[in-house]
Parts: structure tokens; C-alpha cells; sequence
């Protein structure tokens, strides 16, 4: 790509960085910036500076937060000692617009994929075995992906747990293999979650 500016090809280069984003839909998405007012892209670059330089992990949950311990673990009314675990925040906003389950989420941070270099300590398993082991957990909801990387996370979690005796389950499967839960539509979801099965009868099948 020849660019007659250098100021526009940084641009260019720096928004094709983005996954999903060729330097085509880059340079579309650079010119059509250059055709609106400056102001939105100072909203738009305050916006992710803002995000990026602010946000925050909840201490508990892991989950994205604007505060130390987010709004879902410090609610009164949630089951906190029923937890949910997920993989990351899309998949948080997919169970939380169900509005089907009252516990609380235990935010992963990934998989584990030996492919791609991503092990157990790379991921918040340690803390969340912490809570098992503290003896504040009833019931431990897996609702990672059914996909390999899933299935083996679900596995190396239920392992370090399997002694303490809490209950273990996994959202039903069958309706999301291979996708990631954000696509499930609500109704199937929601309905998946309040018709858990044992973790132990998915080891089976
Ligand atoms: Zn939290």
C-alpha cells in the first residue's frame, strides 16, 4: 500500500493491528475519521485511553470493573456461594442478559491451550481453588466453551477441586459445541444454566 502521507499510513498501520482488521477496513475506517469532525476522534481516542489507563480487575471475581470489587460481587443479592466460570467479560454479559442465574462469576482469563502457550498459571485458577479451599463455595457452575481447550480447563479445575467435596456442574451441552457462549442465543442459554447437569455425567458421554 502506497500512502501519499505518512501521518496516514501510522494511522492505518496502527488500527490494522486490531484482530480482525486488514489494513483496508484500516484505511476505510481512517478516512471516514478524516471526513467527520476532529472531535469525534478525540472522543474516540479519550475513550480507550480513559479504558485502558482506568479500568480494573475485580479482586474477587476477575471480572472487568470500574471499582476494587465489582458491582455483581458486592451485591447483596447474589448467591455467593454459587460461582459461575467463565472464560472472559463476553461471557459474563451473555449469562448476566439471561437473567437466569443469581450467583456469582469467577473470570478465568482464557483457556488452556498448550498451542498457544497458554497453561493453568496463566489463567485465575489459583484463586479460585483458594475460595474452594476457604470453604465459601457450595457449587462450582463450569460454563467455559465446549470446545477442547474448554474441556481440558474444566477438567484441570475439577482436579484440584474434586476433594472438598462441593457440588461441580457444567451447563448443558450440546447447543454451543465449539462456539463461544456469546453466541448462544438468551432463552437457549439461560435455559442451559438453570438445567445444569452433573460435572461428573459430562466426563461419561
Ligand atoms: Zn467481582
Amino acid at each position: 500500500m502506497e500512502f501519499s502521507s505518512k501521518l496516514l499510513e501510522n494511522a492505518v498501520n496502527e488500527m490494522s493491528q486490531l484482530p480482525g482488521i486488514g489494513k483496508r477496513t484500516a484505511l476505510r475506517l481512517v478516512l471516514h475519521m478524516l471526513k467527520q469532525p476532529e472531535s469525534r476522534t478525540q472522543l474516540l481516542a479519550t475513550a480507550l485511553l480513559k479504558m485502558r489507563t482506568e479500568v480494573k480487575f475485580c479482586k474477587s471475581c476477575h471480572n472487568i470493573s470500574d471499582v476494587e470489587l465489582c458491582e455483581i460481587c458486592s451485591n447483596k443479592n447474589r448467591v455467593s456461594h454459587t460461582i459461575c466460570v467463565v472464560e472472559d467479560v463476553r461471557d459474563v454479559m451473555a449469562i448476566e442478559n439471561t437473567s437466569s442465574f443469581k450467583g456469582i462469576y469467577h473470570v478465568l482469563g482464557g483457556k488452556i491451550s498448550p498451542m498457544d502457550g497458554i497453561g493453568p498459571h496463566d489463567l485465575k485458577i489459583e484463586s479460585l481453588v483458594q475460595k474452594v479451599k476457604q470453604g465459601d463455595v457450595k457449587e462450582i457452575i463450569f460454563a467455559l466453551s465446549s470446545t477442547m481447550e474448554g474441556d481440558t480447563t474444566n477438567f484441570y479445575i475439577y482436579k484440584q477441586i474434586q476433594e472438598y467435596n462441593i457440588v461441580t456442574s457444567t451447563i448443558a451441552r450440546g447447543i454451543s459445541v465449539g462456539d463461544e457462549l456469546e453466541y448462544a442465543d438468551e432463552i437457549t442459554l439461560g435455559r442451559s444454566i438453570v438445567n445444569r447437569i452433573p460435572f461428573e455425567s459430562s466426563l461419561k458421554s
